[in-house]
């Protein structure tokens, strides 16, 4: 199953890739990139453009995926300096997304590589009560992890945490309401990372675990509930 303490109440996974809705146990938040995709009625989504496929797709092709109440939030989108989109027609497209999130009342999932200040700045031109941005698979510095927790962001980790914990111990140090867990590429680490993130925090898996859930509800206002 999923690796978790069979005492955790269905355990959420905030960014997920892959197939959809496998019943291993964990509520999961999958990934819709592509707006040709049908999304299987149980499934909850976020939908939006990735900035590595900026240009590729046009937003007005997400708008049903958008309209559904089980579309959660806007996203993953964002910036990405390593991709060989242009970083202007990727802002552009991000802005784009932004605004729909804003119309829309959803939060955004946010993919951001080497561009913080960036990203800082447009979060800057927002009300304080625009919809919650969420940065996923978020492994950087303690630094950035503090100016994007002051601006308002949620952060969101994955295998990261696994991969780079003596570098990630600020981890401790961040608010468990601002904590969200995914898998993103890698279902079946799941419950490894949940055990990793509640031992970085001296809390029992099942504890942290229900924290992670209650910040889910808050953000993406909706309650994960079997099905
Ligand atoms: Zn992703």
């Amino acid at each position: 199953m999923n690796g978790m303490p069979s005492n955790c109440p269905f355990p959420v996974d905030a960014h997920a890739h892959g197939a959809p809705c496998e019943d291993d146990g964990v509520f999961r938040l999958w990934n819709v990139g592509d707006p040709s995709v049908i999304v299987p009625e149980n499934c909850f989504f976020s939908a939006g453009i990735h900035p590595w496929d900026a240009g590729k797709y046009d937003l007005a092709a997400f708008a049903s995926l958008f309209d559904s109440p089980r579309c959660l939030a806007v996203g993953e989108c964002g910036l990405d300096r390593t991709s060989e989109i242009p970083l202007p027609l990727q802002t552009k497209v991000f802005e784009a997304q932004i605004a729909e999130s804003v119309r829309r009342g959803k939060p955004l999932l946010i993919h951001c590589v080497r561009c913080y200040p960036e990203l800082l700045r447009l979060k800057s031109k927002l009300p304080p009560d625009a919809p919650e941005w969420v940065v996923h698979g978020f492994r950087g510095t303690k630094r950035k992890a503090f100016d994007l927790l002051d601006a308002g962001c949620v952060l969101s980790f994955g295998a990261g945490l696994l991969r780079d914990a003596g570098n990630m111990d600020y981890f401790a140090e961040i608010p468990l309401d601002r904590i969200l867990v995914e898998t993103d590429e890698s279902p079946e680490l799941f419950g490894q990372i949940v055990s990793e993130a509640a031992a970085m925090r001296l809390l029992p898996p099942s504890e942290f675990a229900a924290a992670v859930r209650a910040n889910f509800r808050r953000i993406f206002r909706h309650d994960p509930v079997r099905t």
